[in-house]
């Protein structure tokens, strides 16, 4: 479940600038030159940009407010000290930190934020390294003498008497980006001794820039401790935790709400205007915050938020713009989104970054199948580019239906770090996701690929877990995509068996490589080969010689989207060696969020195959579309059915629930170990 739309990361420099404690001089902030001035020079950017807007006014604020859908993002923390022991000075506790994630939480949630609506975003501290193995989330690493950082910090530029260093930091730490929010926690911004001036900054997710996604923090502006009771590492006017709001606005593609005031001299154009921040609901104003008539500033300073006071770019009292984290109002001022802030959230989540929802790295560790042992070789791509937009989009096995992100860009544009962490280089994932095989089984693959060009997969299995592919059965083989890559996203099917040699009960590294058709006649069974523009996914299974007298049956809903449509199947799926017999049965809550006609003839929804001649579906209940089949399922076998669902008028993103059952005592089997199995699926529309 994911878009290919804007599928690449972005460049514009966005700083927050804080409130100095004597407000001597007006702030100022590269966001609005640097943006316009790339808006206005690269056509490529400026079409990204209108090509978002677009999609977010096509999808109304109303469609994404309440969809009851959450998403949550998997957050690590680097924190790049220099040297001080854990819980002094730029090296932060654990609770400082996670103050800060809870308070993110908190806002994001509308807890203990009354005037804020739900923007049902979540943060959660990653728990799965990108390695596969357990993590806090939080990253701790001494970065002294890399770009002189002991002396500066980090700085991006905006200083010219600085020598660039960001790029060499954040490669000292650095998950990969479509799958975990970065956020860096230095010691100093632009050498201001943390201070001052920059407490933090991002970027948008437009065009490309992963080396530098995510969201750099003072360590002292990180952290939610208001009152200053807790001793956290904060300054007086940083404990509401506001940057950190802020920057994550910028991360999910807002702008300030001010953007276009020229440095606060000139009022904003419309927010539909280039130049305007595309939210309504956000009246134009300048700047707010730096205009404190009495200093020094101090934590009850009564004069802070102008309320009450007449917005001249308007002519009337400000309304709630002021109170909104992307103005530059200060802390006490700052305590909502509005409601199209949300929308374009919520849009980004579902669009450029929606690798972030599927991640797995707030799964719990112990829920997957475990790490395999190190690969031998970790090949990567030698040109991913948008251009051919070909690589991995989709993999599925078992119980496996993985989607890493967009096809071309999973780790794209920055090189293997010392640590080992960033998935090894361009174009290649690890993915940590696994299913459980049995020996002896015959199951089916398919990985689907970039549309528009013809890719051949090549599949392999670790099966004596030495670390490589090159043993006997190892090559499972290759599939070419024999549609000469006219639809979207091409299969690749392939049935293999797996060897009664194959080691049991341990996790084994399985591997899929695609590349363009004619890249392939030379390296078809390498489990080596660098892909020129394709990509390089590494999977788990875990074989069992299991008891084969239990039936284990799993349910798997999956959605094929459309412009106004979506092709729902739902799959049946005997785990185990043994045929499974009896009434089978498939149950969906009715919704009024969506219709659909049943089609009992029909072979393939979408692009997946279909079974559903032999489904028969009963909508008499007042509650539930009822399927049923007598039909046995095969050992290791799975049957489908499917159907193309609309949205109705009016309706908003929701998730469905399906349950699947057998009925015992009507067939020859009546031992389960487990009869019954449910599974939901969160959708939205386009
Ligand atoms: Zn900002």
């Amino acid at each position: 479940m994911r878009y290919q739309l804007l599928s690449v990361l972005g460049l514009s420099l966005f700083c927050l600038f804080f409130s100095t404690p004597s407000f001597a001089q007006h702030a100022t902030c590269g966001f609005d030159h640097l943006y316009e001035k790339r808006y206005q020079e690269d056509a490529e950017f400026r079409a990204e940009v209108k090509k978002f807007n677009k999609l977010v006014v096509e999808k109304k604020t109303s469609q994404l407010i309440s969809s009851g859908v959450v998403y949550t993002i998997p957050v690590v923390v680097h924190v790049l000290h220099t040297g001080q022991d854990i819980g002094t000075g730029a090296n932060i506790s654990d609770d400082q930190i996670m103050s800060a994630i809870d308070n993110m939480n908190d806002a994001f949630r509308a807890v203990n934020y009354p005037n804020t609506s739900d923007a049902e975003i979540e943060f959660c501290l990653a728990s799965l390294a990108p390695d596969c193995s357990a993590t806090t989330g939080i990253i701790r690493t001494d970065a002294t003498g890399t770009g002189n950082y002991e002396n500066i910090g980090i700085t991006g530029g905006s200083d010219p008497n600085l020598a660039v260093n960001e790029v060499d930091v954040k490669n000292l730490s650095r998950w990969p980006t479509d799958q975990y929010y970065n956020i860096w926690i230095v010691t100093e911004i632009d050498a201001n001794d943390g201070g001052n001036g920059i407490q933090g900054y991002s970027y948008v997710p437009i065009l490309e820039n992963n080396d530098k996604d995510g969201t750099v923090m003072l360590y002292n502006a990180f952290g939610y401790d208001p009152d200053g009771s807790l001793g956290y590492e904060l300054k007086f006017y940083t404990g509401e935790n506001e940057t950190i709001k802020h920057e994550t606005g910028h991360y999910l593609n807002l702008q300030h709400t001010f953007i276009g005031d020229s440095n606060g001299t000139d009022c904003p154009p419309a927010s539909t205007d280039m130049n305007g921040d595309f939210c309504e609901d956000t009246e134009a104003h300048k700047r707010t915050g730096h205009d404190c008539p009495s200093g020094p500033l101090s934590l009850n300073d009564p004069c802070l938020c102008p309320v009450g006071q007449i917005n001249d770019c308007t002519g009337e009292v400000f309304g709630p713009v002021i109170h909104n984290f992307m103005d530059y109002s200060v802390f006490t001022c700052m305590d909502r989104f509005s409601d199209d802030q949300i929308a374009r959230m919520r849009t980004v989540l579902e669009g450029n970054r929606s690798s972030l929802i599927t991640s797995l790295g707030c799964s719990d560790p112990a829920s997957l199948i475990g790490a395999p042992v190190a690969a031998s070789c970790t090949p990567s791509s030698t040109e991913p580019t948008e251009n051919t937009n070909m690589g991995i989009w989709n993999v599925s096995l078992n119980t496996i239906d993985y989607s890493s992100g967009a096809t071309y860009s999973d780790n794209i544009s920055y090189t293997a770090l010392p640590d080992g962490n960033g998935g090894g280089g361009d174009g290649y994932v690890n993915t940590c996701a696994g299913t459980e095989l049995n020996i002896g089984g015959t199951y089916t693959i398919n990985v689907t690929t970039g549309a528009a060009n013809p890719e051949i997969v090549t599949y392999y299995i670790d099966y004596n877990n030495d670390g490589d592919f090159e043993d006997a059965d190892e090559y499972l083989g290759f599939v070419a995509d024999a549609s000469n890559g006219n639809p979207n996203y091409p299969e690749h099917l392939l049935d293999f068996t797996i060897p009664g040699t194959a080691v049991a009960d341990t996790p084994l590294r399985l591997r899929v490589i695609s590349d363009y058709l004619n890249n392939f006649n030379d390296h078809l069974g390498d489990p080596c080969y660098s892909p020129q523009y394709g990509q390089v996914e590494d999977y788990t299974v875990k074989l069992a010689s299991c008891d084969l007298t239990l039936s284990n049956i799993s349910i798997l809903p999956s959605i094929a989207q459309g412009e106004t449509e979506m092709a729902w199947t739902i799959k049946i799926q005997e785990l185990k060696n043994v045929a499974t017999t009896g009434t089978i049965t498939v149950v969906l809550p009715k919704d009024p969020k969506y219709s659909f006609v049943w089609d009992e003839t029909a072979t393939s929804i979408g692009p997946t195959t279909v079974n559903n001649s032999i489904w028969s579906l009963d909508t008499s209940n007042d509650s539930f579309y009822i399927w049923t089949t007598e039909e046995s399922i095969l050992g290791n076998n799975s049957t489908t059915l499917g159907f193309v669902v609309s949205y109705n008028p009016g309706s908003t993103t929701g998730v469905a629930n399906y349950t699947a059952s057998i009925v015992s005592g009507s067939g020859g089997e009546n031992n389960f170990l487990n009869n019954i199995d449910a599974e939901s699926l969160s959708f939205f529309s386009n």
